[in-house]
């Protein structure tokens, strides 16, 4: 063999070794799941989201360069419940040989049942209840150190602190909810994404979409919604990060009620927003919630 071709033998054996140091590759589908699997994670991996702040993931359309990242993938965190499907496609369309794990696997799922004219699918926005938040931390911890066993401990360590953190969320945000009497824990917002939360935190929430930011409200469900604001005697109407506003601010004006700000329902903000991480998503919903229940809703 010549010199130079044992040189590229080499650099082709050296190529197909991993080094040392490399990082466990994961693929998250959406900005929430990305920061739970980062906080879980850690330095030891190397983390992609497909889906980012601000951005709808009900409607989201890959790419031919999300199916490269998919492709390269070991590990594909979806959340499941019908939220992203397209994932499955994508994983299958590029070949990927990634592990999928579904992070809400074991929640027990709530129907959407604030739309109108929607499918009997599951609420998939299953992390509005904190303690399903713990459900992925669970599953992502589990796949993680499957994955990579030799950084096993320290998945496990990222995961216990970030567990006590967000039982303490958990706490807090029934306690400031539960201050305010049963009649004024309600809410209108744009899509039914909230179900867990109501459930969990004892808060009404209606909605003129059903559970997807895909359906489009009909006139009929439309009125209705005007009607039962005025019926309800509700105070205050939300947007959210990732749906368009154009009807709720066309609820508003029909009705005089006021709008009371954005809420953080399918996606984290930038890095400079008011809700950049999960918890602080979390903590700006509630502090929008209970600032509206405190002026009277
Ligand atoms: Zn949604």
């Amino acid at each position: 063999m010549t010199a130079r071709l044992i040189a590229a033998v080499m650099a082709a054996l050296l190529s197909a070794l991993p080094a040392a140091a490399e990082k466990l590759k994961v693929v998250a589908t959406f900005s929430i799941l990305s920061d739970i699997a980062g906080r879980v994670g850690g330095d030891a991996i190397d983390l992609t989201t497909l889906v980012g702040p601000d951005a709808d993931s009900h409607a989201f359309e890959p790419s031919a360069a999300d199916a490269r990242i998919v492709a390269k993938t070991q590990v594909l965190l979806v959340n499941g419940l019908a939220f992203d499907d397209w994932a499955h496609r994508l994983a299958r369309a590029s070949q990927s040989k990634a592990r999928v794990v579904v992070a809400s696997q074991g929640v027990q799922p709530v129907s959407g049942h604030h739309g109108h004219d929607h499918d009997d699918h599951a609420d998939p926005h299953a992390w509005q209840d904190v303690r399903n938040a713990l459900i992925y931390v669970a599953n992502i911890e589990r796949a993680f150190a499957s994955a990579d066993p030799a950084n096993a401990a320290a998945y496990a360590a990222n995961a216990a602190a970030y567990r006590q953190e967000l039982q303490a969320l958990n706490t807090g945000i029934r306690r400031a909810l539960l201050t305010f009497a049963p009649a004024r824990r309600k809410a209108v917002t744009t899509h039914g994404s909230f179900a867990y939360f109501e459930r969990a935190y004892d808060v009404e929430f209606s909605s003129p979409l059903g559970t997807s930011t895909e359906a489009q409200a009909s006139a009929k469900s439309l009125a209705a919604l005007i009607v039962g604001v005025r019926d309800a005697k509700i105070k205050a109407l939300f947007l959210e990060n990732a749906a368009d506003p154009r009807l709720m601010r066309q609820v508003a004006r029909e009705t005089g009620v006021e709008l009371a700000g954005t809420l953080y329902a399918d996606a984290l903000s930038t890095k400079d927003g008011p809700a950049p991480t999960y918890i602080a998503l979390m903590r700006h919903n509630v502090a929008l919630l209970t600032a509206a229940m405190a002026r009277g809703l």
